[in-house]
Order: C-alpha cells, then structure tokens, then sequence
C-alpha cells in the first residue's frame, strides 16, 4: 500500500523507522532483531537506506589493475522483500542517484515493481567521502528531482528506450527529503525549499525531515512549506541522541543545531549510558509535541538500536 494511503486512512498518528542494512559479513538476522521488538507500535511501514556502489582500482601484484567494489552495506532491496514478506508490512527502500546510471535506475525500478514494493524515497545520496562533494555517475543523475523525473516518468510508462513506452509502467508512491534547517550546501532555506517545492510539482508525495531536536523548526518548516504551496504530508524524522561525540559530530555532518539545554544536559553526563538516558527522555518530549503539532507519522532513525526506540514509542504512542 501506498505512504499516502496510510496516511490517508490513519485515526492517529503513524509509528514508523528505519534501518540500514547490516556491514558485509554480518546476518539478516540483524534486521529481523531490530525490527520484532516494535512490532508491536504496528509500524505501516519501514524504511531501508541505500549505500552507494563505488569502485577503486587495486594494483595485483602481476601489475594488472583489479576494480573493487568500496560498498560495505549492501543489501536494501532484499531486505525491502524479506521484510514485505515476513512482517506484511510496506518496505521503502531508499532510492538514490549515487552510482546509478540511468539504466540502472530503470532496472532497479523494474525489480522493485516485480517485488510488490510500492513506495519509494527519492534522494541524491551522500558523496563518497574520498570526493569532498558529490559527483554524478557517468550517465547518472546529479539531483534527486532529476531522478524524481524518472521515476514519475515511468509511473506514466515511459521507459528510455521509445520501443518500451507504452507498455506497462510502474505505480510507486514517492517521498523525498526535507531539511527544515536546511540542506547543509544550499545557499539559505528558502532556495532550499523552492527546490523542495518543485519536487513536490514534479510528482513527490510526501516528505521526510532530516533529524532535529527543537519542534520549533519542524513547525516553521511546515508553516514555510504551506506559505510556498507544499501541502503533502511532512513527516519528522527522529533520532535520540546517545552518545556524547554525537553533540559535535551530528551539527557538522547533518547541519543541525543541538539547543542549549539539551546540549548542556549531555555535557553534564559522566558516561554514555547517561546521554542515552538523556537523549531519551528529550525524545519522548519532541515526540509527545510533535503529536500535539498534528505531524501525521513520527519516523525514527533507528540505527538498528530498536531497544531505545521501544522505550520512546512506548511513551509516546
Ligand atoms: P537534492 O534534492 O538533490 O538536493 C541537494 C542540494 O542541491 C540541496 O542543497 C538543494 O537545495 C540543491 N538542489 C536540489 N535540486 C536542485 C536542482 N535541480 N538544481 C540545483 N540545486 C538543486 N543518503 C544516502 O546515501 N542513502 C540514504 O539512504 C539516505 N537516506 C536519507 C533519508 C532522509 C530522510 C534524509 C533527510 C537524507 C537521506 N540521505 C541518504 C542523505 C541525502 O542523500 C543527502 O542529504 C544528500 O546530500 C541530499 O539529498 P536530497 O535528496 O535532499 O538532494
């Protein structure tokens, strides 16, 4: 079923998360144990992350040079079916441009359809860190909405190639990301959001936030979005603070602000175990508020540690 179906037809508040797939050598197993324990906050759906495919090349001692693949988490659109179908619950898997040509993109598509996944959440992905900004495949796409376009285009069955259009399209649902502090390379907000904006004409059902710890900027963000005629659902994304280098960490890489009492809070804890605590517990408050403001889903980052999630959707739910 669709993210907006859900949405449509919920009486309450949705309860949703997501999950990377495990490091290369660990088991799916993984992912089953963070998802059981809140199964019972009957989860519509849940997201899967993707992680980009890139290669290097390694000289063989026979001089020749070897393509190696640098992914370490692969995996998404099998997890995305193992969890359709062993917990019936809709799997969104994360759709990017990084390391996809378009033909790739148009596969990955095909095979997503024929798994019976019917959303997808449509982003430009991280660059690799080696790259210090992000550069397009060759033959890729270099911004979501152009790989938006694709996608919606064959939605309406238009493949790349003329002597397939026609034929049967695909149906998905689409989501996309918002940053209601802003996308740490755009210039200032409201360009971010006329980017945002024309997503959302081009065909973008829905929206999920980057991670903040003050409601106070999901509710502007909302206020701005409605102001320049975005009117899908915007859904916040949470994530409970739990470890003390995250305090510095999350600010540089994410382009968010931590406030002054939640950061002090944290400085003021002896061990992590203590920021968990904290970290928690102002969790539980940004959820109870973002309930009162009418979000109509809260979608945690997990990071696979379901037993702090449990313990928020508990108090929250
Ligand atoms: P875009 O919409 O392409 O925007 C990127 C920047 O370019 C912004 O500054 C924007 O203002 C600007 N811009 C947008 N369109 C245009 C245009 N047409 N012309 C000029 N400028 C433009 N990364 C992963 O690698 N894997 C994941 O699974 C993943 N999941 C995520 C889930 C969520 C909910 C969020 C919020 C982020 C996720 N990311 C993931 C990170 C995301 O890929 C990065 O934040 C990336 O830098 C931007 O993605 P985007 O889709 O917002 O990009």
């Amino acid at each position: 079923m669709k993210i907006t179906e859900h949405i449509n037809n919920a009486k309450k508040p949705l309860f949703s998360f997501e999950l990377l797939p495990p490091m290369k050598g660990h088991s799916i197993d993984q992912i089953f144990e963070a998802i059981e324990p809140l199964m019972e906050f009957e989860p519509p759906f849940i997201d899967v992350t993707y992680h980009r495919e890139d290669f290097i090349y390694k000289k063989q001692p026979n001089g020749f040079l070897e393509k190696v693949s640098t992914r370490k988490r692969p995996g998404t659109v099998s997890i995305c079916a193992a969890i359709q179908f062993k917990y019936k619950v809709d799997a969104v898997p994360h759709l990017i441009c990084g390391g996809f040509t378009k033909e790739d993109t148009e596969n990955a598509l095909i095979e997503l359809k024929f798994l019976g996944i019917d959303n997808v959440l449509v982003l430009r992905g991280d660059a690799r860190k080696e790259d210090g900004g992000f550069i397009p495949e060759p033959g890729g796409h270099s911004y979501a909405s152009d790989l938006l376009q694709q996608v919606v285009n064959l939605n309406q069955g238009k493949y790349l190639h003329e002597e397939y259009s026609g034929s049967n399209g695909t149906d998905f649902c689409i989501g996309i990301a918002g940053y209601p502090e802003k996308h740490f390379e755009a210039p200032n907000l409201k360009t971010d959001i006329r980017y945002l904006k024309m997503k959302v004409d081009m065909g973008a059902e829905y929206i999920v936030t980057q991670m903040f710890y003050d409601n106070e900027k999901y509710a502007s963000f909302v206020k701005l979005c409605r102001d320049n005629g975005i009117n899908v659902p915007i859904i916040p994304g949470l994530k409970p603070l739990t470890t003390k280098k995250q305090l510095t960490l999350l600010p540089k890489v994410f382009n968010i602000d931590i406030p002054e009492e939640l950061a002090d809070a944290v400085a003021d804890c002896k061990t992590d175990k203590e920021v968990k605590e904290v970290g928690i517990e102002w969790c539980i408050q940004q959820s109870r508020g973002l309930v009162e403001l009418g979000a109509p889903c809260l979608h945690y980052y997990t990071m696979g540690k379901s037993d702090t999630i449990k313990r928020i959707a508990k108090a929250t739910f």
